[in-house]
C-alpha cells in the first residue's frame, strides 16, 4: 500500500479525518498525507502529525474546481485509501475524482478499518435503522460525515506543507450567489438541548419551553414535522438523519416519540432525557432518564427545579 490521504474544504470536518486516517495508517505502517485548500488550514493539519499536506493554491475559489487537481495529486502521490469529508460539495469531489481514478468509492461511512489488505467500511442504512459494512479494494474513497470522529490532539512532530500552484477551472458559470440565512445559533454545535416534537400542542407553549432552555443554559431545537409541517421553527433547527447531527453533554426530548430519523441525530449526546405522556414510545429506549407525564405539568416544574438550584 501506497499511502492514506485525506481532503476536505472544510479544515475542521478535515482534521476529524486525521483520527481514522492515523489508525488506518498505524495498521497499514504508513503515513498519512493531507489536500488543503487554505494555507492556515494545512498547517494545522500538519500540526496534528500529518506528515505531507499538499496546499492547492489557484485564484479558484470554488472548491468544485478543484476535483481534477484533487485526483491528479492523489495519483502522483500513490494514494491507495482517501477519506473525504461528507459534506455536499466534499462528495462531489469525492465522486469525480474517485471516477477519475477509476477507484471504488463509498459514502457516509462512520467507521473504517483493514482487515486482509481491503477496506472495511460501516455505514447506516434504511435510515440509520441497520449497520451494513462493506468492503473495497485499492484504491479506496470513502466520505465520512461530520462529527464522526473526535479530532485528535497535536502531535510534537509536525508534518511538511508543500505548496503547489495549480490550474483550477470550475467548469461552471455562477449566474447569482444567495446566501442561506442562518437563523439564531448552530444547533449542531450546541452543548445543550431541548427538542420539541408533535406532542408540544401550541405554539404559545414555545415560552415554556423556551424558559426551560434558558434555566438548563440549553438551545431549542425539534424534530421534523415541527418545521416542515408546523413551520413553528426554521429547517436548521430540526434533528435527525436529514436535518443536525447533535452530540453535547444533554438533550431533553420534549413530545417527540423518538422514531428513528430523530433518535440518529441525537444518539451520541451524552445524556438524553425523555418527557412523553406514553411510557411505550421509543424515545425511552433512547434516553438515559424518563419522565412519563405531560409537557405542560412537567417542563415548568423542571423550569423552576433548575432555577432553585442556582438561585
Ligand atoms: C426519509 C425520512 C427522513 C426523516 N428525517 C427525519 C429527521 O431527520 N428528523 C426528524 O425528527 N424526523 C425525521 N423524519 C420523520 C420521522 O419519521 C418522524 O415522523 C418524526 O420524527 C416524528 O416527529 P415527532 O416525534 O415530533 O412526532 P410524533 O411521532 O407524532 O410524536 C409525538 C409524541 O408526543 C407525545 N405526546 C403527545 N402529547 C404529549 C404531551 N402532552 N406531553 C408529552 N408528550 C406528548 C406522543 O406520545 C408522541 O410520542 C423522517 C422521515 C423520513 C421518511
Amino acid at each position: 500500500m501506497a499511502g492514506i490521504w485525506i481532503y476536505s474544504e472544510d479544515i475542521i470536518l478535515a482534521k476529524e479525518l486525521v483520527t481514522p486516517a492515523k489508525e488506518l495508517a498505524k495498521q497499514a505502517g504508513q503515513k498519512v498525507g493531507a489536500i488543503a485548500l487554505d494555507a492556515e488550514g494545512a498547517k494545522e493539519l500538519a500540526a496534528l502529525g500529518v506528515t505531507k499536506v499538499i496546499v492547492l493554491q489557484s485564484s479558484s475559489s470554488w472548491v468544485e474546481a478543484y476535483e481534477q487537481v484533487v485526483a491528479d495529486v492523489l495519483q502522483e502521490e500513490g494514494a491507495d485509501i482517501v477519506l473525504i469529508g461528507g459534506t455536499i460539495r466534499g462528495k462531489y469531489t469525492a465522486a469525480k475524482a474517485a471516477a477519475r481514478l477509476d477507484a471504488g468509492l463509498l459514502t457516509d461511512a462512520v467507521k473504517v478499518m483493514l482487515e486482509n489488505n481491503k477496506l472495511i467500511a460501516e455505514r447506516f442504512v434504511y435510515g440509520g435503522l441497520a449497520v451494513t459494512t462493506e468492503e473495497l479494494s485499492f484504491p479506496a474513497f470513502v466520505t465520512i460525515p461530520p462529527r464522526s470522529y473526535e479530532i485528535m490532539t497535536a502531535e510534537s512532530e509536525q508534518g511538511e506543507v508543500i505548496v503547489k500552484e495549480v490550474t483550477a477551472e470550475p467548469g461552471i458559470t455562477v449566474v447569482d450567489v444567495i446566501k442561506t440565512q442562518q437563523q439564531g445559533v448552530d444547533i449542531s454545535k450546541a452543548d445543550r438541548v431541548i427538542g420539541i416534537g408533535r406532542g408540544v400542542e401550541k405554539l404559545e407553549d414555545l415560552t415554556m419551553i423556551q424558559a426551560l432552555a434558558d434555566a438548563a443554559g440549553a438551545e431549542v431545537g425539534c424534530t421534523r414535522p415541527i418545521c416542515e409541517e408546523l413551520k413553528w421553527m426554521p429547517i436548521d433547527r430540526y434533528i435527525g438523519i436529514s436535518g443536525q447531527v447533535i452530540k453535547g453533554s444533554l438533550y431533553i426530548a420534549v413530545g417527540t416519540s423518538g422514531q428513528i430519523q430523530h433518535v440518529a441525530g441525537i444518539r451520541d449526546s451524552k445524556v438524553i432525557v425523555a418527557i412523553n405522556t406514553n411510557e411505550k414510545e421509543p424515545i425511552f429506549t433512547a434516553s438515559d432518564y424518563g419522565i412519563v407525564g405531560d409537557y405542560a405539568d412537567i417542563v415548568p416544574a423542571l423550569t423552576e427545579a433548575l432555577q432553585n438550584a442556582k438561585a
